[in-house]
């Protein structure tokens, strides 16, 4: 079996979005090996990488997950990007106000152009930096809510609720129909 129409073994598409430097690689890495590096300046390598969890239920999720080589950069190619995403995670640092407003427009832009049914995630990432923190969660929580969006605070750094991201992730993805 397996493929995406088959209810008990989901495959996905998953993006991540958000400004350079608020910590979407290493959420990545954190998931998939469970590692933290923090003197690693560069991105991913690989164009991507795959993460399979297991639900409750059974179901199975593979995550093929996109991580930009900093293409975040250049808002022109994100289409190319996001094309095809069952899901989109749009992150932020919760010590800078400015890559909040970016994740907006992120989610403008997916509501925009993304797939209908895309599963948008909001995520206020480096969590363990309480006391620099500028965004609260109740205005994020707020936005959330607002534009139908998962949301939840993470630190690739402690790991904290990283894999709690995508276990919620997919418990709301569509499933197909038996
Ligand atoms: P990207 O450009 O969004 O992919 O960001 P990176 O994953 O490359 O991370 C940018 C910087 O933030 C690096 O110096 C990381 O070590 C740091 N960083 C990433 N996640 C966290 C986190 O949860 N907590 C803290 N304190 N630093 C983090
Ligand atoms: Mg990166």
């Amino acid at each position: 079996g397996g493929g995406a129409t088959d209810p008990k073994n989901l495959k996905v598409k998953l993006v991540l979005l958000g400004d350079s430097g608020v910590g979407k690689s290493c959420i990545v890495l954190r998931f998939v090996r469970g590692q933290f590096d923090p003197t690693s300046k560069v991105t991913v390598g690989a164009s991507f990488l795959s993460q399979t969890i297991a639900l409750q239920d059974s179901t199975t999720v593979k995550f093929e997950i996109w991580d930009t080589a900093g293409q975040e950069r250049y808002a022109a190619l994100a289409p190319l990007y996001y094309r095809g995403a069952a899901v989109a995670v749009v992150v932020y640092d919760i010590t800078s106000p400015e890559s909040f407003n970016k994740a907006q427009y992120w989610v403008k832009e997916l509501q925009k152009h993304g797939s209908p049914n895309i599963v948008l995630a909001l995520v206020g990432n480096k969590a363990d930096l309480q006391e620099n923190r500028e965004v609260s969660i109740e205005d994020a929580k707020g936005y959330a809510e607002k534009n139908g969006m998962f949301f939840i605070e993470t630190s690739a750094k402690t790991a904290d609720n990283i894999n709690q991201l995508f276990e919620e992730i997919a418990k709301r993805l569509p499933r197909t129909p038996t």
